[in-house]
């Protein structure tokens, strides 16, 4: 049996010491989940309770905030026990509410489907509906990450669904939001349900030297250690970073399986304060070791599109043996890791006096944080819809300017112009829909008609066979060219 978490864990994961507030509001969300969840258990026969403070200590271990790792707590409830949204937004207030609805419903869409075009198509409507609190997303893959390490209790059929949609969907947005070390864990568990003989392989090839890569790794950390003393250079850390069994199985297969043409198997990481001992010290590196060539990377000066920053250099290494190292400074450090989560990092971390200090202090203004990821986001969707026609048509509109997008009660997602009422939505469904509508429920509750549709609610129709026909005011409020034409054709037919 593993071993039970309790709030302490989540306390001790904590990036930075605790303040008062941020202990309160995880224990009272601790609490509610506590309560809330009693009595549940999960497929493994653990409390169910155990999942949400799972998510919550990975929330707190990459950095985030008290009110994410609260709603984390909380992620499950709405949906699985008697306790509801509005109970935790009286007791929590409506920013952290927002925050757990979001996760609820972004559970609720499906991301299903083999088809390539539908995945891409589900992938970017579900991260411009949420992208509007990033933190929705990171507790979403905080989620993924837990569910994917207990995927085991689980039938085989629910194992490859869950295990591929992880690769397919979860991986590459942690790698988007530059969270390298959750995009590894997702991309590693993922790959031994999807393929579990080729993980096996993979994962002896990698073992089978591992003792003799070790201490080839730690005698070079010593020589490079020893020579940046000798030369002045404070370094913060060096570490050595085995791969992950994923990449090196799709570095393998543009080897020819050969992992003996594979450089990076293991690698050296030298952690500096500022950019400028960066580069310093790749001098250092090559002048203690012979770099092989073209295979120097400046990831500093032009960073991957992720915004990962690093400089790459593959050496012959003690014993003439090969060898790469990474040298960046702890900010770029921390951000490959934890990508966007790491900002929260920063900008909790202003008022430390140590060399931390120098490092975290300068990022500011939450808004112009949030523009900036959006902004990002965007720039994803151009690069990963290249290939696909209508994709590139559609970021031409303003999204988030002039659309919205409701949910059906089942989760599909309908995106409709700003101001849409249940009328547009009920056709965006089906015309025969549209012509029976007699009511409609947004987030549960009774809506007019003519009711604007807000962004990411909940649309319920109802219908009635009694209707015959649209009724004629509805083109008086009506937005969708699509409602309008089927109304006036109904009409007509009269
Ligand atoms: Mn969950």
């Amino acid at each position: 049996m593993v071993k039970q978490l309790t709030l302490e864990d989540i306390i001790g994961a904590l990036r930075n010491p605790p303040s008062d507030a941020r202990k309160k509001v995880i224990t009272k969300a601790y609490d509610l989940a506590m309560e809330a969840h009693k009595g549940q258990t999960r497929r493994s026969g653990e409390d169910y309770v155990q999942h949400p403070i799972a998510v919550a200590k990975i929330l707190a271990e990459i950095g985030m905030g008290g009110k994410t790792i609260a709603a984390g707590l909380m992620h499950d409830i709405p949906e699985d026990t008697a306790i509801t949204l509005e109970d935790i937004e009286k007791k929590f207030g409506s920013e952290i509410s927002s925050l757990v609805d979001g996760v609820t419903k972004l559970g609720k869409i499906k991301l299903r489907g083999s088809h390539e075009e539908y995945f891409l198509e589900n992938l970017r409507k579900m991260l411009l509906a949420m992208a509007s609190d990033i933190r929705v997303i990171i507790i979403k893959l905080a989620d993924r990450l837990h569910n994917m390490q207990t995927l085991e209790f689980n039938p085989p059929e629910k194992q490859i669904r869950i295990a591929r949609e992880t690769m397919e969907i979860f991986a590459p947005i942690a790698n988007r939001l530059g969270m390298g070390e959750i995009k590894t864990q997702l991309q590693d568990l993922s790959f031994k349900y999807l393929d579990p003989e080729n993980f096996q392989r993979i994962k002896e090839l990698e073992e089978k030297d591992q003792e003799e890569r070790d201490k080839h790794v730690q005698r070079a950390i010593k020589e490079l250690e020893d020579e940046m003393k000798r030369e002045g250079i404070q370094f913060i850390r060096t570490d050595g970073r085995a791969k992950s069994i994923y990449s090196l199985y799709l570095k393998l297969q543009k080897h020819d399986m050969d992992i003996n043409r594979i450089y990076d198997l293991s690698a050296v990481r030298i952690i500096l304060p500022e950019v400028a001992d960066c580069y310093e010290t790749l001098g250092i590196v090559h002048k203690k070791y012979r770099p092989m060539i073209g295979r120097i990377k400046d990831y500093i000066s032009l960073p991957k599109p992720n915004g990962y920053q690093s400089l790459h250099t593959t050496v012959f290494g003690p014993d003439g043996k090969i060898l790469e190292v990474q040298i960046r400074t702890v900010k770029m450090d921390n951000e490959a890791e934890f990508g966007i989560a790491a900002h929260w990092i920063y900008s909790e971390r202003k008022k430390k006096k140590n060399w931390r200090d120098l490092i975290f202090k300068k990022k500011k203004p939450e808004p112009e944080k949030e523009l900036e990821w959006v902004k990002q986001l965007r720039e994803w969707q151009n690069e990963i819809g290249r290939d696909d026609e209508e994709f590139i048509q559609g970021l031409k509109i303003d999204f988030f300017k002039n659309h919205i997008f409701a949910f059906t009660p089942r989760g599909d997602i309908i995106d409709l112009p700003e101001d849409s009422t249940p009328i547009d939505f009920a056709y965006a469904i089906h015309s025969e829909v549209g012509n029976h509508v007699t009511g409609a429920k947004a987030d549960g509750k009774m809506v007019s008609l003519d009711y604007p549709i807000k962004n990411g609610q909940v649309l319920e129709i109802l219908t009635s066979k009694d209707r015959k026909t649209p009724n004629h005011d509805w083109l008086k409020f009506v937005k969708t060219s699509a409602a309008k034409s089927h109304i006036r054709r109904e009409l007509r037919k009269e």
